[in-house]
């Protein structure tokens, strides 16, 4: 096993659309997760997409922690999860802000809109597939991850720059996304 080294806003691998693996069961997929896995814990993160580590492949890796869950149905802890050839589908139009970060934009925190639940589905190492259908944190973590298989980081994402904040400001000076939540209702 061994740390990668994780690129940066503005490299052209995190740009580019990454491509579909003909067999999740090859040596090599199981050795680029094992180093994903280990590169992701060591920098602290929820999840790492292949292309964060400069592999341009259709593979995510992510868990939801105890904490970060609520009691939307769908929104529990998630065990470790490597998904191959991932592709999700939104389940309704209901979209809430959340703040996200990414190990390819550090130091920075911004408040993403995100489908409130997905559907999601692709393979794992086994090649066996898993579907599930996700709400809340767990939506999002998904949603993030797989926007990286797409070229796609979360600030191109975001509908109000003004929240695209330091870490370490945010927490000096906490925002409440419910005030921005209604100003765009009443815009
Ligand atoms: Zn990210």
């Amino acid at each position: 096993m061994a740390l990668l080294k994780i690129a940066r806003m503005g490299n052209p691998v995190l740009r580019a659309r990454a491509a579909e693996l003909g067999d999740p069961r090859a040596p090599w997929v199981r050795r680029l997760v094992a180093d994903m896995l280990e590169t992701m814990e060591d920098a602290g993160g929820t999840g790492i997409a292949a292309p964060q580590v400069h592999a341009p492949h259709r593979i995510v890796v992510f868990f939801v922690a105890g904490e970060r869950t609520t009691d939307l149905p769908g929104d529990g802890e998630q065990p470790l999860t490597v998904l191959i050839n991932p592709v999700v589908e939104p389940i309704g139009d209901e979209v809430v802000l959340g703040w996200e970060g990414c190990l390819s934009v550090p130091g920075l925190r911004g408040a993403v809109p995100r489908h409130l639940r997905v559907r999601y589905r692709g393979m794992g190492l086994d090649g066996e597939t898993i579907e599930r259908d996700a709400a809340g944190f767990h939506a999002r973590v998904v949603q993030h991850e797989c926007d990286h298989l797409d070229g796609i980081l979360y600030p191109q994402r975001m509908s109000d720059r003004r929240l695209l904040v330091y870490e370490d400001e945010l927490r000096r000076h906490p925002i409440d996304l419910a005030e921005f939540v209604d100003a765009e209702a009443m815009a």
